[in-house]
């Protein structure tokens, strides 16, 4: 048997842009298609083809926007102003969301940097620390290279 995978698999999420499943997707008449990588609300879900937008995320969009429009017609409002209200509070909620998860984003990358750069820091230490137990053990920094060869 030679053919097949080698069992080696990588995460899709590492290359989305290599995988062009939208375009094939497209191609093959598909109105969804599996992009491999989470939404920014962390649905790993499928994708619509014509928008790229996530189908969990439309789905809950469309949840919400019925119960806002069931809400509205409790409170008696006639039924295409229940539902325009119920589009504008929806759409309202889920701006102020997105406003609230680039924050996020912003506050954890800001904190990704600095843990980053106290490891560094860390591994710099760490190299000099055991340079110097090097030296302390009599062993050369680094084995250099012969000053000539010997058929020199
Ligand atoms: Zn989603």
């Amino acid at each position: 048997m030679t053919s097949g995978t080698t069992g080696l698999r990588l995460p899709l999420s590492l290359f989305p842009g290599l995988l062009g499943e939208r375009k094939a997707a497209r191609v093959a008449g598909h109105k969804t298609y599996f992009g491999g990588f989470k939404c920014p609300n962390g649905h790993l879900s499928p994708r619509r083809v014509f928008d790229g937008k996530c189908c969990a995320c439309i789905d809950q969009t469309k949840a919400r926007e019925q119960a806002a429009f069931e809400r509205g017609m409790e409170r008696g409002r006639a039924p295409e102003r229940a539902r325009k209200e119920a589009e504008a509070e929806v759409r309202e909620r889920l701006k102020e969301e997105q406003r609230a998860a680039r924050r996020a984003a912003t506050a954890k990358a800001r904190e990704d940097r600095a843990r980053e750069r106290a490891n560094e820091k860390r591994r710099a230490t760490l190299a000099k620390k055991k340079a110097a137990t090097k030296r302390a053990d009599g062993l050369p920094e680094r084995a250099g290279a012969p000053d000539a060869a010997p058929w020199d």
